[in-house]
């Protein structure tokens, strides 16, 4: 009887088996119990004569009973030593019926003829206790991580839209900045303008105007008239800078209005032409078609005779005493061409890209009087009224500037 054969040898058991940390309990080929050692005792809350001749099952939760059979068989048969469980979990279960994980490894062995295995089993309540406190805090940990994760996100968010509005305020100081310069820039210029541009011709003016005096004579009304012109030309180019200033404000404040109207495209030629011909050198002349069929422009008139008293004004200025200056309009289906060509002193190539530029005057024309607004005027001017302005110039041989504007005539 394997039952005897332990009770023969306890004593020896229990030396071998006291000592041991782990719970033993071993079981015959029909799982009854024939040794149980102290810390399987404590463990599972029996005491020893409670256990011995019991069956196993006594120890197992029931809902794994049937299991544990089919699996104690197989495992009979191959006899080998292994680890129960298999990644399941197992219970134990109390004397008082609690259950609890265990870990169990099994030892078949033979002894006086007859087959044993014994079971070394651990309670694991406090490692699966661990465990689970790891797995919470884990979990806890990872919620925690998602919210800094989501307030970090917010962060970036926010500190996104804050930068995007930095970059805009900016924007809008640079561009603040930008049209305080140019203000300041026109008014500098201004004031160096009126000390250089003003200067020559006023005392140009105050010397005619002593000349005149002295010719008292009734037959002296020649040399009058002579010094009376050149005042009346020098107020007039003074007046010129004057309204080229004014407009330059105007469309730098963007305050043009422009006013289109229906008018006669004689009248305009003959008003510039007359204008023209009050200031032209000695020899100058204009020469344009003057039995041009009359037709009706729809623009802004006088814009439009600024436009082109600007561009023969330069040609008269920029050209030799006995030059022609040609005035040509060629009124095509939707729009008018405007061609003012002379024979003067040209642009010099390397200066050609510059020339529509604010304050621009190309190196040959320096010892000229000038302000280098006018063509940037006439050129925005132009534009704003949906026309096109472009120069073809060789330096001493003459220059030619073209003008296309939409003919709106209705
Ligand atoms: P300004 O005549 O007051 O200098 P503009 O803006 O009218 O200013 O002209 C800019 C520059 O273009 C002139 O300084 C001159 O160098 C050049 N320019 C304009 N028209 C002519 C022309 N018909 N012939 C030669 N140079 C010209």
């Amino acid at each position: 009887m394997p039952l005897e054969f332990f009770k023969e040898n306890e004593e020896v058991f229990n030396t071998l088996f006291e000592a041991a940390s782990e719970g033993v309990v071993v079981v015959d080929a029909e799982q009854i119990i024939v040794t149980v050692n102290k810390a399987a005792l404590d463990m599972f809350g029996y005491k020893k004569e409670e256990l011995l001749g019991a069956h196993l099952n006594i120890l197992i939760p029931k809902k794994y009973k049937a299991n544990h059979h089919e699996h104690f068989d197989s495992f009979m048969e191959h006899s080998e030593k292994r680890q129960m469980g298999h990644g399941r979990e197992l219970f134990g279960v109390k004397k008082n019926g609690d259950q609890f994980p265990v870990e169990a490894g099994l030892n078949p062995f033979r002894a006086g003829g007859e087959r044993f295995v014994m079971s070394l089993i651990v309670d694991i309540t406090v490692r699966k206790e661990n465990q689970r406190q790891i797995r919470e805090l884990n979990a806890e940990l990872e919620g925690k991580i998602k919210i800094r994760t989501q307030e970090l996100r917010n962060t970036v968010e926010d500190l996104e839209q804050e930068i995007a509005k930095r970059k805009e305020a900016e924007k809008r100081i640079k561009l603040a900045l930008k049209q305080e310069k140019e203000l300041n820039e026109l008014k500098t210029k201004f004031l160096s303008l009126v000390s250089h541009e003003f200067k020559t011709p006023l005392s140009g003016i105050l010397t005619s105007a002593v000349l005149a005096e002295k010719y008292t004579q009734t037959e002296q009304q020649e040399k009058r008239t002579k010094h009376l012109t050149t005042i009346k030309n020098k107020v007039h180019y003074l007046n010129n800078i004057l309204n080229d200033f004014l407009s330059l404000e105007r469309l730098e404040s963007g305050n043009v209005n422009y006013k289109y109207t229906a008018f006669s495209l004689n009248k305009l030629v003959n008003e510039v032409i007359y204008n023209a011909n009050v200031t032209l050198k000695y020899g100058q002349e204009i020469e344009y078609d003057n039995d041009m069929k009359d037709l009706t422009l729809y623009q802004d008139e006088k814009i439009l005779e600024l436009v082109l008293s600007n561009l023969i004004g330069n040609s008269i200025k920029y050209s030799p005493e006995d030059s022609t200056i040609f005035f040509r309009i060629y009124p095509k289906d939707k729009k008018i061409i405007f061609e003012v060509e002379d024979e003067g002193m040209g642009i010099p190539k390397k200066d050609q890209k510059h020339i529509f530029e604010r304050y621009f005057r190309a190196e040959n024309a320096l010892l000229k009087q000038g302000t280098g607004i006018g063509l940037n005027i006439v050129k925005v001017h132009v534009e704003n009224m949906g026309g096109t302005i472009f120069f073809e110039s060789v330096e001493n041989k003459g220059s030619k500037f073209t003008v296309t504007l939409p003919n709106q005539n209705r």
